[in-house]
Parts: structure tokens; C-alpha cells; sequence
């Protein structure tokens, strides 16, 4: 199967109602356990890697890998870059072969966020990549496991702000902030479904949850149901891979390091295969 483009992937979610989940990978475990969990639910798949785990990996030579093992692949694969913090960061992963970027101007302000986001797409659509931008802010920290991060209220998406933003940038997917935070929660999380509805009902393309670890599979369905159509999760593949390691040191027996990193992808791979199942994601026919 090729690599599709974000705005390919999810042609289909809005009209049935489904979402389409983006894991990410920060080594080659994580693609691993991202590419055979929705080969065997044969359902499309969102592989984010984040500009903030580019530390781990030496992009050079693990793109090239990532491409081909996509290449050879059951099912339709997004290669995305997961908050892009800069216009050139974007750039540079559309040079290295990604096909989504997404750019993180949510720090920013609104008028300097269409500006660079509507300068990106430009470039991105000449390449067939597409791209996704996120408006309101999602707090907390990518990959933060320390402490638990607040819902705050007052950075939620505005749907007047969507309908600009979308009419201004001809974006392809829009991350919006609903109640959900990267990394772990502080108290529980308390997603505003009439926000989403709202927020669907003003603009036509596809609406991104991103900090979707630590909410219930209800949750999820009810997000979905609302209008979500592409849902972040990593954070909670991370916290059961290193629990799993745990137990293994801790237990009775000698374990070589494959074996530690096998068990943790399998553990990984599960968790995928149930969230593709919550998200509801659909079979897509190229
Ligand atoms: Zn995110």
C-alpha cells in the first residue's frame, strides 16, 4: 500500500462517523507495534513521530527505514510529523519524504498562526502533503511524565476562531482544545462534547483530539460521535511498555534486552489494536 496523505486518510471520517488513530513511534519498536496492530485490524493508521522525540533517533537513516517498511504495508499509512514547532521543521520532515505535517502555532498568536500555517500550506499541497494545525491550546507536555497537567478553560477553541482560521489557511485537519492535556492528568478529564458539535458544525473538514491517554473508551466514543475524526494517543503505550518491563526485572526469571523490548512492543501492539477498535476506524479503499 502507498503513503497516503492525512486529507486521504480521513476522505471518509467525517461522513461515517469514525476516527483514525495517530500513534506515535519514537524508535523502531513503536513503528513496529503502530504498522502490524492495524495490519492485523486492517484498518488505515496515522504513524506520528514528534519533533520532540527527534532526539532519539537518527532521522537520516531512520525515515529511509520507516518509508520502506510503510511501503511493503497491508494497509494505507500516514507518515506525519506529530507538533512541528517551527515553519522550517516543517519543511525539512516534507523533504525527508513525510506526508502530513503537522505545525503547533498554538502558542501563538492567532493572526501569526494563519500566517505561517497558510505559508506551510502552500508549499505542503505542491508536494501533495498535507497539513494540520491546531487553534486554542492543548497544555501539558508531549511525552511529560512527571506530573499531571490542568484542563484550562480559558485556552478552549473558539468556534468563530475555527471558522477564520479554516477560511484563511485552507488547512486539511484542525487540532482543537475540548478538555484533553498532553501527558498525565491532574483530576479527570472532563471533555466538552457540545463544544466539539459546535465546532464540527461551523467548519467542514477533519477535527484533530490530540492528549487522548488517560481518557475512558467511552470518552473516546462520545468525542468520536461529536465529531472527532483523528484522536493523538501515545502517552499511555509509553507508561504500559515501561510498567511491563517492571514486572518482567522484577520477576523470577533472566530476560535478555530482546526479550524486554519484545514484550514491551507486544504490549504496545495490543493497546493499539483496542484504541483502533474504540476509535471505530473504518477499512479505507484506496
Ligand atoms: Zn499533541
Amino acid at each position: 500500500m502507498p503513503l497516503v496523505n492525512l486529507k486521504k486518510v480521513l476522505s471518509e471520517s467525517i461522513e461515517k462517523k469514525y476516527a483514525v488513530g495517530s500513534f506515535n513511534a519514537a524508535n523502531y519498536q513503536g513503528v513496529e507495534a503502530i504498522l502490524s496492530a492495524s495490519e492485523e485490524m486492517n484498518t488505515p493508521v496515522i504513524l506520528s513521530i514528534a519533533e520532540v522525540h527527534f532526539r532519539y533517533l537518527n532521522l537520516k537513516y531512520f525515515i529511509p527505514y520507516v518509508k520502506n517498511r510503510i511501503a511493503q504495508c497491508s494497509v494505507p499509512v500516514v507518515l506525519h510529523l506529530d507538533h512541528g514547532l517551527s515553519f522550517d521543521t516543517c519543511i525539512k520532515a516534507i523533504s525527508m519524504g513525510f506526508s502530513s505535517v503537522m505545525f503547533d502555532g498554538s502558542t501563538l498568536p492567532i493572526e501569526k498562526n494563519i500566517e505561517i500555517t497558510n505559508k506551510l500550506v502552500q508549499i505542503a499541497h505542491m508536494a501533495n502533503v498535507s497539513v494540520e494545525a491546531e487553534i486554542g491550546h492543548v497544555g501539558g507536555g508531549e511525552g511529560n511524565l512527571e506530573e499531571g497537567s490542568e484542563v484550562d478553560r480559558s485556552k478552549f477553541t473558539k468556534p468563530e476562531d475555527a471558522e477564520i482560521f479554516v477560511e484563511k489557511t485552507d488547512v486539511d485537519a484542525l487540532a482543537i482544545a475540548v478538555g484533553t492535556v498532553h501527558g498525565p492528568y491532574k483530576g479527570t478529564p472532563d471533555i466538552d462534547n457540545s463544544l466539539i458539535k459546535k465546532i464540527r458544525n461551523t467548519i467542514s473538514i477533519p477535527l484533530v483530539l490530540h492528549g487522548g491517554s488517560g481518557l475512558s473508551d467511552d470518552d473516546f466514543r462520545n468525542a468520536v460521535k461529536s465529531g472527532i475524526n483523528k484522536v493523538n494517543f501515545y502517552t499511555a503505550t509509553s507508561i504500559a511498555a515501561v510498567e511491563k518491563i517492571k514486572q518482567i526485572i522484577n520477576g523470577p526469571k533472566k530476560v535478555s534486552f530482546p526479550d524486554l523490548t519484545k514484550a514491551a512492543t507486544d504490549v504496545i501492539k495490543e493497546i493499539i489494536k483496542h484504541q483502533i477498535e474504540v476509535f471505530g476506524t473504518k477499512p479505507l479503499k484506496l
